[in-house]
């Protein structure tokens, strides 16, 4: 793919080019002092909390307090003011907080001010109300797992799965009435829960962001995985598969509009690889607790470096990237993707080609080697 005018507006101090190795690379426009924030981004596309920590992490700023419940849920008072489409499908009576906790009342109402933010909120309630009926059902065996586990995977192999949702699975869908439709609900395990969240989120932030900004862009441009991934780990296609049917039976229709199967793999696709981890705030240390992850489409164009000019850091719900060393003019602005620079380089290299699917050949792997 080639690269799109408008990424060059990501930042002022870079501008990501065409190798001529392959790939994508960012290059600084002029000489960068160590201490510089060439990139801040906040407002992530996609957000995945993992359900262990769902009660513990304000869902505003990201904040943890040491495995206490965050002390802010939603209420329906809260949220009937926001309510505007008589078909909303929030139920007064049984409104369950959506799984949204937070850890102030400041949090929660920054939150609540998310503009249309009721059409996300709507949608985590709905899936919420369904899914300990799901996680009821389900009881794959390691066995059942081993087995998807070892399907051959291809292009064309994956091409199909998706076909025959697209010809057999929605039409029998669409034929059917919604109480009928509610019994199609898949089983569903806590991640693929987790990752309905993070579907729903990236569908919501996507039907409002403006198709001329640079995240819009940066996101479209984005480098799917999808291939590599579930070669890897063929019981991801069932997953996508679950996820999909979940998201088409129980959407409501004003995000529903957005979800199709191109733009799914995309987001599911891209996120193998590009996503960053969501870590509690600090230094990086053994004690340090991993939430889940987060996308932001502008700040995926940097490369790995095991010996990286920039360094990046969470703060609230933003991700800083600082220059650690002085940068010429033209030289390439690296990060470090694994957080595990100080293992010895084989190690180093096979975590690396294990999760992110290539072999680091940067300066410092290459003396080393
Ligand atoms: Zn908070
Ligand atoms: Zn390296």
């Amino acid at each position: 793919m080639t690269i799109d005018e408008s990424i060059h507006e990501i930042s002022p101090f870079f501008q990501v080019k065409q190798t001529k190795w392959g790939g994508r690379a960012c290059f600084s426009n002029a000489n960068i002092p160590k201490g510089t924030t060439v990139l801040q981004v906040s407002n992530s596309t996609g957000t995945s909390i993992s359900y262990e920590f769902r009660k513990e992490v304000c869902h505003n700023c990201f904040a943890y307090a040491n495995a206490r419940t965050m002390k802010y849920r939603l209420n329906y008072e809260s949220v009937k003011y926001l309510i505007r489409d008589p078909h909303c499908q929030i139920n007064p009576k049984k409104f369950l907080g959506a799984g949204l906790w937070f850890c102030s009342d400041h949090c929660k109402t920054s939150y609540l001010q998310i503009p249309n933010i009721i059409e996300l909120i709507e949608c985590y309630e709905i899936l919420l109300h369904h899914f300990p009926n799901m996680l009821k059902r389900y009881n794959i065996t390691s066995e059942q797992e081993k087995k998807l586990n070892s399907i051959p995977i291809s292009e064309s192999i994956i091409q199909s799965v998706w076909d025959e949702i697209e010809n057999d699975w929605i039409p029998r869908i669409n034929n059917m009435k919604t109480t009928k439709k509610i019994n199609q609900l898949p089983p569903i395990s806590e991640d693929e829960y987790s990752c309905i969240r993070f579907v729903c989120e990236s569908l919501f932030k996507l039907k409002y962001m403006n198709p001329q900004c640079v995240t819009y862009h940066a996101f479209n441009m984005l480098q799917s995985n999808e291939l590599s991934k579930i070669t890897r780990f063929p019981v991801l296609l069932n997953f996508q598969k679950l996820v999909f049917q979940t998201l088409y039976i129980m959407l409501p229709s004003h995000l529903r509009k957005m979800l199709s199967i191109p733009l799914l793999r995309h987001i599911l696709g891209t996120e193998y690889g590009n996503a960053f981890g969501l870590w509690q705030e600090g230094e990086a240390s053994e004690s340090r607790e991993f939430f889940g992850y987060w996308v932001f489409p502008e700040a995926s164009y940097f490369n790995h470096s095991c010996n990286p000019n920039v360094t990046k850091y969470r703060k609230g719900n933003s991700m800083l990237f600082n220059v650690n060393k002085d940068i010429k003019k033209d030289e390439q602005i690296c990060i470090d993707y694994s957080g595990v620079l100080d293992l010895p380089t084989t190690k180093r290299r096979k975590f690396l080609a294990d999760s992110w699917f290539f072999d680091c050949a940067c300066e410092r792997c290459m003396s080393e080697l």
